[in-house]
């Protein structure tokens, strides 16, 4: 894909998402990417592998398993990029390394096994051709332990460095003959972080509905560190349906009877109306909690959500249940 169908009425911010499989752009910020393509903004994605190794998820899709599940995800893949309508979608082609606990288990020849600076100077090629002001890639841990979203994390940062960097020559790559640039805010996107899910699971049961995160917030609390809660959060509500008309799209991977849709749309509306994430790095002031990516840049930012403080729309967030000191990310 590389058609730019609304030139004319972009203005100067940049946004790229950089994901693992096919699907992720779909869970992982598909909304706050509509809502940034609607408000006039460029919104790139880059995804790194083609999904091969992913299993049938969707019992409404058949029984058997597709033997070209590459040539499938990546068809449904183009599916959802139209319904969230990214400016343009970068493939960079890597092997779907599958899901394994021990990182003893990845084959050779898949994403996670590649050498670190192979992928990591095509990411480079494409920040310095698009010149993203904001790039949002995943947590360190990579927000839940796939191989492959791990390496995503370290891709993107090694791809963050080699594209600033005035020395490294990036000619062999595609946009990398382009100058070098300095990404100057980059985040890391969260699908249930636990204040999502906690608003969520209380307002279900509250409503006298039955909550599809019970058994998970046991287990969370149990086994697994639930992670943090985001410092930015992207007031997306109307957004919604293009985020699942991208899940939808996923045919393979996406239950339209499943986990993805077990809150009804307009409670979730409601009981959390984000999408949140964590600033990872930025080299100019911030307030957090934010309420937009381009805060503190010097650039358009999202007319402020409904019913907040009108004194609030520099980017500001309303905080949530958490002090709201100045912070400096770096
Ligand atoms: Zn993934």
């Amino acid at each position: 894909m590389s058609a730019d169908l609304h030139a004319a009425t972009r203005d100067e911010r940049r946004l790229m998402f950089v994901h693992a499989h096919p699907d992720d752009e779909a869970s992982k910020g598909a909304a706050t990417a509509a809502r940034y393509l609607d408000d006039g903004a460029e919104v790139t994605l880059v995804t790194c592998t083609g999904g091969e190794a992913g299993d049938l998820l969707n019992p409404s899709a058949g029984d058997a398993r597709p033997d070209d599940m590459g040539a499938i995800r990546a068809r449904e893949l183009e599916a959802s990029v139209a319904a969230i309508g990214f400016t343009r979608n970068h493939v960079l082609g890597y092997v779907d390394s599958g899901y394994h606990m021990d990182p003893a288990d990845v084959p050779d020849g898949t994403f996670a096994r590649t050498p670190i600076d192979e992928p990591s100077r095509l990411v480079a090629g494409l920040i310095r051709r698009e010149r993203p002001q904001v790039v949002v890639t995943y947590p360190e841990d990579g927000g839940y332990p796939h191989p492959d979203h791990i390496m995503n994390h370290l891709v993107t940062v090694r791809g963050l460095e080699l594209a600033e960097d005035p020395e490294v020559a990036l000619d062999d790559v595609p946009g990398g003959d382009a100058e070098p640039w300095r990404v100057p805010k980059v985040y890391a996107s969260t699908a249930f972080p636990p204040e999502r899910l906690r608003a969520i699971h209380q307002g279900l049961l509250d409503a006298g509905l039955e909550s599809p995160y019970t058994e998970w917030l046991e287990q969370r609390r149990d086994e697994r560190d639930p992670g943090p809660d985001p410092d930015t959060r992207i007031w997306c509500p109307e957004h919604f349906e293009r985020r699942d008309a991208a899940l939808r799209a996923h045919v393979t991977q996406i239950d339209p009877d499943g986990f993805w849709f077990g809150t009804p749309r307009d409670l979730e509306r409601v009981l959390y109306p984000y999408e949140g994430y964590l600033l990872l790095r930025s080299d100019v002031l911030v307030n957090t909690p934010e309420a937009d990516l381009f805060a503190g840049l010097d650039l358009p930012l999202l007319p402020p959500a409904p019913g907040t403080d009108p004194a609030d729309a520099d980017g500001q967030a309303t905080p949530v249940g958490s002090d709201n000191a100045p912070a400096v990310g770096r």
